[in-house]
């Protein structure tokens, strides 16, 4: 038998990075904002690598920031290394690339939305969107509660209808074994939305202790001087190096001959021949050096011994992932703590969205991050932010932010989204933008902050964007 609990301005289901930064912008704009979580424990969790920007990226985060958002400010708080990468003469190809200790990540983010006057956050698992008249009335819970909202953002990312996968292992879970809800997919459906299937695949992890750092080349953070935020001050950078590793031909050799003994592979990558394929999927800072055969050690954490290995995405059986890993010099005795597995799930089509992230079918009902096609934690983060500003706009029935393509990269990836929907899936390159010498990371304040301004969420500061010495 349903119940009513509470009435809200706004809700949000999904507390990931678009879940977070849609809450605290719709809260501190002053809406009555509750957030659902499956697991307040995974707040902001980073289920890839764990890092914030490269390049398109950094541009994403800087204009979070220049908007007022969250993602900077939390990833130079937490951080244990920053780079800045100046590979070329083009103004959009210089990028900054942050590695984040993952779990003071989550909890940093947690503690801003916990902290947030307006913001109420549960865990709860939720089942329906309630619409009358082609408009949002509210949600139901899988324990029969009802909250009452005539706004509410679904940022469910990787979660609906969800099934992962290793070697010939496939379970119904979202990423890392969590778990997964068939029944918000099938209200949606009923509603008349549109969805397609998606996947992605992750790399496994190690303890360092296993690894012989001699045989990889380490890299260093920069020292000085450098954040992604203009309200960050960078004094107590800590600065841990990533290590990169040559991934010599029988690595490769290995992958390609057991690319079949993937479920994963024979079921949903129907058109991938061999490994060397595969990685031509991944966008990442480091293309060059994975198609050239290396990986990346990034170290977890300030307080874990666990590494995550970028560039060997796969969900190939265990023991396969085992010997692959020890296939690469240095890590001939390497322990895997977690192997690498494949997710696939429902995602909305994005041409159902216009340019505030409302869905054209249902009135006040928002989408962001994971569910309209994209991947990564700074597109799902700058989704987030502008469904956040548009649902408490709509509540207060303030004009609602529209980022044009001339003047953002989350402009450009709106509009690619909504006008021409996700062949693949939607990850922000910095040649995303076909104007792209004009956006550079250092003069998103320039084109944003008016816009941050005007919604509250920015606060004028001194250091602004000449307070960075990467910034020119
Ligand atoms: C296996 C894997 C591989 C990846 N590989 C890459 C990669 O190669 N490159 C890259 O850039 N990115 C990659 N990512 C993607 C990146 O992690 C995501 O794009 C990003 O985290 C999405 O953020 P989000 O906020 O949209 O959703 P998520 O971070 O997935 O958060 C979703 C939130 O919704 C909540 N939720 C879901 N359903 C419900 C419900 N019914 N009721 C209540 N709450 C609910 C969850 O508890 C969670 O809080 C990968 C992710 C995974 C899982």
């Amino acid at each position: 038998m349903a119940f009513e609990v509470m009435d809200y301005d706004v809700i949000i289901i999904g507390a990931g990075h678009a879940g977070c930064e849609a809450a605290l912008a719709a809260s501190k704009m002053g809406c009555k904002t509750l957030i659902f979580t499956l697991n307040v424990d995974t707040i902001a969790l980073m289920p890839f690598n764990p890092s914030i920007g490269g390049p398109g990226k950094s541009h994403l985060v800087r204009e979070i920031d220049a908007l007022g958002g969250e993602m900077a400010k939390v990833a130079d708080q937490t951080r244990m290394q920053i780079r800045y990468f100046d590979h070329s003469s083009c103004p959009s190809q210089k990028s900054i690339l942050c590695q984040v200790d993952r779990i003071s990540y989550q909890m940093e983010m947690r503690l801003r939305l916990e902290r947030q006057e307006n913001l109420d956050i549960k865990q709860a698992v939720i089942e329906e969107i309630l619409v009358e008249d082609g408009k949002v009335t509210g949600i139901r819970t899988k324990n029969d509660a009802i909250y009452h909202s005539h706004v509410v953002v679904l940022a469910t990312g990787t979660f609906m209808a969800a099934k992962i996968s290793v070697g010939e292992v496939s379970l119904d879970a979202g990423r890392q074994g969590e778990m997964t809800t068939f029944s918000l997919s099938n209200s949606l459906s009923s509603l008349g939305l549109q969805f397609n299937r998606f996947q992605v695949v992750t790399s496994p992890r190690i303890h360092r202790r296993s690894v012989d750092f001699k045989k990889m080349t380490a890299i260093e953070g920069e020292y000085d001087n450098l954040d992604f935020s203009s309200y960050s001050d960078s004094n107590h950078i800590p600065q841990v190096p990533v290590y990169l590793a040559h991934m010599p031909q029988n690595t490769v050799d290995i992958m390609n001959r057991h690319v079949k003994a993937s479920l994963f592979y024979r079921s949903f990558i129907k058109n991938i021949k061999s490994y060397a394929d595969d990685v031509h999927f991944y966008s990442d800072i480091f293309r060059k050096d994975i198609v050239d055969c290396s990986i990346l050690i990034e170290p977890d954490g300030l307080k874990t011994d666990e590494c995550y290995i970028r560039g060997l995405h796969n969900a190939l059986p265990p023991k396969i992932q085992l010997e692959l890993l020890q296939s690469i010099p240095g890590f001939e005795k390497v322990e895997m703590t977690r192997a690498g597995y494949g997710i696939e799930f429902d995602i909305l089509d994005p041409t159902q969205l216009n340019h505030t992230l409302e869905t054209k079918l249902i009135k006040g009902l928002f989408t962001a991050g994971q569910i309209n096609g994209t991947s990564g934690y700074e597109e799902a983060a700058a989704q987030g932010l502008i469904a956040g500003i548009n649902s408490a706009s709509f509540v207060k029935c303030l004009e609602p932010l529209k980022l044009d393509s001339y003047d953002s990269y989350i402009g450009v990836m709106i509009d690619d989204l909504i006008t021409k929907g996700i062949p693949n899936y939607y990850v922000t390159e910095s040649n995303s933008a076909s104007h792209e010498s004009k956006l550079k990371i250092n003069n998103t304040i320039s084109f944003l902050g008016d816009k941050g301004y005007r919604y509250g969420l920015r606060v004028y500061n001194d250091s602004m964007e000449g307070g960075n010495k990467y910034n020119g």
